[in-house]
């Protein structure tokens, strides 16, 4: 079965410019996205993009993460990997229960150098490479240097 491929007018949500897009399902469905999805032309698209960037990596300066190197849209797309590790930690950080001070006083520094390990990594390829880091790596990870500490 070969599908057709119609063009569509369609209007940016944001700036109101009519441009064109192509759809791929049935006529009907088609004119059902056109009126019911919010579209946005390309120019709107990459200033959104890079504004949500902006936005990541501004909360991230506070934190210690350092601006990220790379082209455009892979900077884009490992701040919001960032973004996702980050919340990993923080998450694992918040799950942990510790027997005494001690403990909890190791597990803190700990994190600490785990951060300080990621908040070298400065290349957005090293982020994308690695977003696929999950919790258990982590926590790995975090247990390890918290052996070197103890
Ligand atoms: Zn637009």
């Amino acid at each position: 079965m070969t599908k057709e491929i119609y063009d569509y007018e369609v209007r940016c949500m944001t700036c109101h410019k009519k441009f064109k897009t192509q759809l791929f399902e049935s006529h009907e469905k088609n004119l059902w996205l056109v009126d019911k999805k919010d579209w946005y032309c390309e120019t709107c698209k990459t200033e959104y993009f890079e504004k949500q960037t902006s936005k990541l990596a501004k909360s991230h300066a506070k934190i210690g993460f350092p601006a990220l190197i790379g082209t455009p849209k892979r900077v884009s797309w490992a701040e919001k990997i960032r973004a996702e590790l980050i919340n990993k930690v923080s998450f694992l950080k918040k799950s942990l229960v510790f027997n005494d001070d001690k403990e909890k006083k190791i597990s803190d520094l700990a994190f600490n150098l785990f951060l300080q390990e990621w908040q070298k990594k400065i290349e957005a390829k090293w982020w994308i490479d690695n977003r696929k880091i999950t919790v258990r790596d982590i926590s790995d990870r975090i247990k390890k240097l918290a052996g070197s500490l103890d």
